[in-house]
């Protein structure tokens, strides 16, 4: 089993490379973010539970995101690996990782750094719209729609995610990149932190994650 973790500042642009790198290595993205989102969706005691967090743009707690990660695992499409997009989050979450993957005799194979500075990370953050019907992600000035308001992939309305707005962005920030600190010393400890620059545009960031994960011994699918 295969386990990237890409770890980057919401809006650093994780969720951007995350399904491109899925291509490239033939394993799947698994974002806690979008499975929390599912959960609000279908209206699950999880979901209904998470939702006060994520709307007051804070993290939901270890406990409850633990246990979603894990069932996410346990499915059969994450037997050759995945790719985790905003797990973990917090030291907890990067110990409770390791002590599931060292049960499967396996250990985290690299944890990538989209490294953006704060700054560019709320100007990006307070453009961002996605569509209602994947959540397909565009920004009103690096990366507009070919028509205002409507996805160019599945014709789907966009909108403003209520963390995505103005006043949710500052306390999201504050919050997450001082558990985001914790995250990095952990790989960093552990051996397998790779950092790349965030700042470049989506092909060469795609580039170097490519190089950094070569250098940590993971291989494309071919
Ligand atoms: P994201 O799409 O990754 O920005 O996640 C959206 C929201 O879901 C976050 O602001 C948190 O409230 C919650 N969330 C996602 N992943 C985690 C995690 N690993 N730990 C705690 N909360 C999370």
């Amino acid at each position: 089993m295969k386990v990237v973790v890409l770890l980057g500042a919401p809006g650093a642009g994780k969720g951007t490379q995350a399904p491109l790198l899925a291509a490239r290595l033939g394993i799947p993205v698994v974002a806690t973010g979008d499975l929390f989102r599912a959960a609000v969706r279908d209206g699950t005691a999880l979901g209904l539970e998470a939702r006060r967090y994520m709307d007051a743009g804070q993290l939901v707690p270890d406990e409850i995101t633990i246990r979603l990660l894990l069932e996410r695992l346990a499915r059969p499409d994450a037997g050759d690996g995945v790719i985790l997009d905003g797990f973990p989050r917090t030291a907890v979450q990067a110990a409770a990782l390791d002590t599931a993957l060292a049960a499967r005799d396996t250990s985290v194979a690299a944890a990538v750094l989209v490294d953006v500075p704060a700054d560019e990370l709320i100007r990006r953050m307070s453009g961002r719209w996605v569509c209602r019907g994947a959540g397909h992600p565009y920004h009103e000035v690096s990366s507009p729609p070919r028509t205002p308001g409507v996805c160019d992939i599945d014709g789907s309305e966009l909108y403003q995610r209520a963390d995505d707005q103005p006043a949710t962005i500052r306390a999201r920030m504050d919050q997450q990149l001082g558990a985001l600190g914790q995250v990095i010393e952990h790989y960093r400890t552990s051996g397998v932190l790779r950092t790349v620059d965030g700042l470049q545009s989506i092909e060469a960031v795609a580039g170097a994650i490519d190089a950094a994960l070569a250098e940590a011994g993971v291989a494309a699918a071919g």
